[in-house]
């Protein structure tokens, strides 16, 4: 079944997977069953504007439908910006950037994640941004700031304690994430 049949044609819902909707209940989506499908938070949301398929709306359908394969094959939900306008307007408290967060955790445990994701882990536990601009001290002395972040890039303890966590994650048990030994590194460049 294509993307487009999945969200906007016939369905064959015997084909569904049951299960998801439980599944997305217990890793953060609790309130997934309290969705009336008003559309506020497609709205808000950004995704929409870029042209996503599966946007936060459409995300809690196809978890309803059972539409795992389809949410799988999609990049969706790894477009979120995690802006939370959703879960500002809902009238139900679903709070959809949950839900579209629990759908990146059963991607992940079935490794189906984007490249530039396992970069942003990398990034993550080297740094301690998803997205840190390496070359950026100049630019940033040039306006009066300290040439890195007051972040874990200019602490080694709190990246150590940061890594700690890191490797002791789920995220590390699937062995996603591509960690040193010692890991104190701020080699990694956008
Ligand atoms: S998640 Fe909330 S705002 Fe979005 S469609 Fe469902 S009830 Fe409406
Ligand atoms: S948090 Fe994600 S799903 Fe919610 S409005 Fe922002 S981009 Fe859209």
């Amino acid at each position: 079944m294509s993307e487009m049949q999945a969200v906007t044609g016939v369905v064959n819902l015997s084909a569904g997977d049951p299960a998801l909707a439980g599944e997305i209940r217990e890793l953060g989506g609790a309130e997934l069953l309290e969705c009336i499908q008003c559309a506020k938070c497609a709205a808000a949301c950004p995704m929409v504007l870029a042209g996503f398929s599966f946007f936060n709306k459409k995300v809690i359908h196809a978890i309803l439908l059972g539409l795992r394969e389809e949410l799988l094959d999609d990049s969706s939900i790894w477009a979120c910006q995690s802006c939370n306008r959703c879960t500002e307007v809902c009238p139900r408290e679903v709070n959809p950037f949950e839900v579209v967060q629990a759908m990146r955790r059963v991607a992940i445990r079935e490794f189906a994640l984007p490249t530039l994701s396992v970069e942003g882990l990398k990034s993550l536990y080297d740094t301690g941004h998803a997205v840190y601009l390496a070359g950026a001290g100049n630019t940033r002395a040039k306006v009066g700031l300290p040439e890195k972040p007051p972040s874990t890039v200019a602490s080694k303890k709190a990246l150590q304690e940061l890594q700690t966590i890191i490797r002791n994650s789920a995220l590390a048990d699937l062995g996603i994430i591509p960690m040193g030994e010692t890991g104190v590194s701020e080699t990694c460049e956008v």
